[in-house]
């Protein structure tokens, strides 16, 4: 049986504001939907939903459903998953896309269990395309490519679900643009009511308090990135990367293994396991350029490698390639900068 949709669960922030990540899979989504002449819908949950309904109107998406009701937000797992899985089991569609943040990790899984379909986390990358089982003499069309990488990033996988549906999977904030366009078609909006769909049981768990970190550090929507790795050899030495950047009006970020090594916060992690960046320049200094740090890279306008290796793979991806020691080449960046800004 041939389903249809693609279906895009919107994540609502604190603000009341459809999250980034979903806004990208609507983008990407409606791409995918073009191909297979499909129509897209949106779905969210929490209350006072009508700026998120705005938001999401703007991306030419065919059906946003909505369910506003109080209890629904802050996100909780047993009322999300509920209302998802009971509305999916009644209009299966033909791919589901969630975000990779904690609140998709946690709800994705249980939808996949609920609907006894597969799920493939993490994605980098989607696409639509057929694949032909030679066994059993069966050519499979249309069909959600779900490609990550895997075994440690050592080969980039290309993962099908040839019969169950829906096909879903997660993505990591920031691997998709946001590409709004120009005009959009007033969506269809449903309203569903949450007590059509919930149980006691779905309410068993209750927030008695929240406590809030803001964000201190978040490098994903700068322009211009000074990244440092291992070969910058120390933390007092990320001081020059913090110059540097400071000057230029971006912000540091940094291998895996420079935070492994606590040159670096987590938080300015780039790559696999990090955060995915696209700035307009992306200075790597002492970086190699391993596949799990290009994959959170690999998408900036302009990249500039600073390594005392001519031959680090880095370099194979890099605009303009500087062969020095970051403890030089640095400090005359910023000498040169300055001097000509004057
Ligand atoms: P190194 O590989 O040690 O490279 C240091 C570089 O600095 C070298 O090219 C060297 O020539 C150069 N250098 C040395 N001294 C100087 C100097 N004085 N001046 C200039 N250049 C110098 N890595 C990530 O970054 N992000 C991830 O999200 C991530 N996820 C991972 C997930 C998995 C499952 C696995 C298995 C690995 C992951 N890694 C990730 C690790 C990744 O494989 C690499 O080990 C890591 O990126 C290496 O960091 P690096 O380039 O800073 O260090």
């Amino acid at each position: 049986m041939k389903h249809e949709n693609i279906f895009v669960y919107c994540e609502i922030n604190e603000e009341g504001n459809v999250a980034d990540v979903s806004l990208e899979l609507i983008s990407k989504g409606k791409k995918l939907a073009e191909t297979l002449k499909t129509p897209i819908i949106a779905m969210m949950l929490g209350k006072n939903l009508e700026k998120a309904v705005k938001q999401v109107s703007e991306f030419d998406v065919d059906k946003i459903i909505m369910v506003d009701d109080e209890r629904l937000s802050p996100y909780r797992t047993l009322p999300h998953s509920s209302i998802i899985s009971k509305y999916l089991t009644e209009n299966t569609p033909e791919i589901v896309l969630v975000g990779a943040t904690s609140v998709g990790r946690d709800l994705a899984p249980r939808l996949a269990s609920k609907l006894q379909c597969g799920l493939t986390a993490d994605c980098t990358s989607l696409e639509i395309g057929q694949h032909e089982d030679k066994r059993k003499g069966v050519v499979y069309e249309d069909l959600l490519y779900q490609i990550r990488p895997a075994f440690g990033g050592n080969i980039v996988a290309t993962i099908i679900n040839p019969e169950t549906r829906p096909q879903m999977a997660t993505v990591r904030e920031g691997v998709m643009k946001v590409e709004k366009p120009e005009t959009a078609k007033e969506p269809e909006i449903v309203q569903l009511n949450a007590d059509d769909y919930l149980s006691a049981e779905d309410m068993a768990v209750e927030i008695i308090e929240r406590h809030i970190e803001p964000q201190k550090i978040n490098i994903k929507s700068k322009q211009i990135i000074v990244a440092g790795g291992y070969g910058v050899g120390s933390k007092e030495n990320f001081q020059l990367l913090h110059e540097l950047a400071e000057l230029l009006g971006g912000d540091v970020a940094a291998s895996r293994a420079a935070v492994d090594a606590g040159f670096a916060e987590h938080e300015r992690q780039v790559g696999q396991t990090g955060v995915t960046v696209r700035p307009k320049l992306y200075i790597a200094c002492g970086i190699s350029g391993a596949i799990q740090h290009r994959a959170g890279m690999d998408q900036s306008a302009k990249i500039i490698s600073i390594n005392t290796d001519p031959k680090a793979p880095i370099n194979a991806i890099a605009d303009y390639a500087i062969q020095g020691d970051v403890a030089t080449v640095i400090p005359r960046m910023i000498k040169y900068y300055k001097h000509n800004t004057k």
